[in-house]
């Protein structure tokens, strides 16, 4: 398997190829064709397997093949949800990396740092945001952001996420949320809780684990 025979478009594979990457990771090979399909994914993946351009390239895949009408400032089309400043940096450098031939935007967002930046920034366009929970619901009371317009929604990590209690930010970040999205939902472990967490969020979910 390639990442060419999994559909992704050209500047996606000219990224992937100038990362050197020969092929695509086990999660990679299952989820990037969910995705694609459109369809809800619950993901079992620890860090190191990929699982970043697991749903990176497939969401900058959608994006290019779904171009926006119109563009509204502070309004992503995608929201990864992590629990902390260094996962949403890390993520959103894979977003960088895997979009670099393309001209998707994106913008980190997490808290402990001045709020006056992010306001700036939010003035501009952009399709994917990568967030940590608390700054998000800030942004979101304060309408310096618009969630109405979010097509696809990640959790990733979201076992740390419940472990630094980041529930009800997740349950009130779900609320402003279109009900009509896909849903990918990853995580290293499978306690109930997060079963409670998946079967609420996700729809008919396909299941990959590596
Ligand atoms: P992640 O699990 O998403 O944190 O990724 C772990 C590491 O694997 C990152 O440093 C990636 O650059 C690298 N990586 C991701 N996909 C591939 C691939 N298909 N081939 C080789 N390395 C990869």
């Amino acid at each position: 398997i390639t990442f060419a025979s999994l559909g992704l478009a050209e500047p996606l594979l000219r990224a992937v190829h100038d990362a050197g990457y020969t092929h695509p990771t086990p999660i990679q090979a299952q989820a990037i064709p969910r995705v694609l399909e459109g369809g809800d994914l619950l993901a079992a993946a620890q860090t190191g397997t990929g699982k970043t351009a697991g749903f990176t390239l497939p969401i900058l895949h959608y994006l290019l093949s779904h171009p926006a009408a119109a563009q509204r400032p502070g309004r992503p089309r995608v929201l990864v949800l992590t629990p902390t400043r260094e996962l949403t940096a890390q993520v959103e450098e894979s977003v960088r990396l895997y979009g670099k031939h393309t001209a998707v935007r994106s913008m980190v967002m997490f808290g402990g740092v001045n709020i006056n930046p992010q306001i700036a920034a939010l003035k501009k366009p952009l399709d994917i945001l990568v967030a940590t929970p608390g700054r998000l619901l800030d942004h979101a009371q304060q309408k310096t952001l618009d969630l109405s317009g979010v097509e696809i929604l990640v959790l990733d990590e979201a076992d740390r996420m419940l472990d630094m209690g980041f529930i009800h930010d997740i349950r009130r970040v779900l609320k402003l949320l279109p009900a009509k999205r896909q849903n990918l939902l990853f995580s290293a472990t499978f306690s109930d809780e997060i079963r409670g967490l998946a079967q609420g969020i996700l729809r008919n979910p396909g299941e990959v684990s590596v």
